[in-house]
């Protein structure tokens, strides 16, 4: 699974439609400060199914709706694509319809998120399970955040294990014990 396009409409700073395609290899995104360069890295983090606030630099989960600026109102709703080339077809059951998918996460004011696979409707543990099992994700230690690194060398002995556990691909195994456990 590789991505290949993130499109962004009314999420954060980009509040008119923004569409980047993304090639094999190296991707830089350079910019001023402000610039969104840290948004757009939330809105991979957002659509794979980040449900903290605090990752995401806001107080609730509808901070990430553009907010409205001097000469443009607030919007009501956020959208975030994400389209991952499936050529491979090592996608799930249930998401390997086609070569490509594309993963929707639209969250509306006062109605809250919700996500589509290829257009058709699905929960948001199915695409946080697709995520983790691909060993990326929300909580992907491939995502590193602007003074994570600091964070990392002050973790806790359990915390630095998720993120091994994370790295060895077993972290979608490790949700699903959870899970069972509070069953
Ligand atoms: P730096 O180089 O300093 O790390 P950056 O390119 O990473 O900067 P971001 O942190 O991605 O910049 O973008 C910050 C901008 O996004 C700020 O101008 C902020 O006002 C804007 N922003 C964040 N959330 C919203 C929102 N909900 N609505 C409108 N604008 C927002
Ligand atoms: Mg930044």
């Amino acid at each position: 699974m590789r991505f290949s396009r993130l499109r962004l409409t009314g999420f954060k700073s980009f509040v008119d439609p923004t569409e980047l395609v993304i090639n094999a290899g190296l991707t830089g995104v350079v910019g001023p400060n402000g610039c969104g360069k840290s948004n757009l890295l939330e809105a991979l983090r957002w659509v794979m199914g980040e449900n903290r606030p605090t990752a995401m630099r806001g107080g609730g989960m509808e901070d990430v709706i553009f907010a409205g600026a001097s000469t443009r109102p607030a919007r009501n709703f956020a959208e975030v694509a994400l389209t991952i080339d499936n050529g491979d077809r090592l996608a799930p059951a249930g998401f390997n319809d086609a070569d490509q998918l594309e993963i929707v996460r639209r969250i509306t004011r006062d109605v809250g998120s919700a996500y589509k696979a290829n257009a058709k409707d699905v929960r948001a543990r199915d695409v946080q399970m697709l995520f983790a099992d691909a060993s990326t994700g929300a909580h992907s230690p491939a995502l590193v955040r602007q003074g994570q690194i600091s964070e990392l060398i002050n973790a806790k002995p359990k915390a630095r294990r998720r993120i091994l556990e994370e790295a060895a691909g077993i972290s979608g195994l490790y949700q699903r014990r959870h899970e069972a456990e509070l069953k």
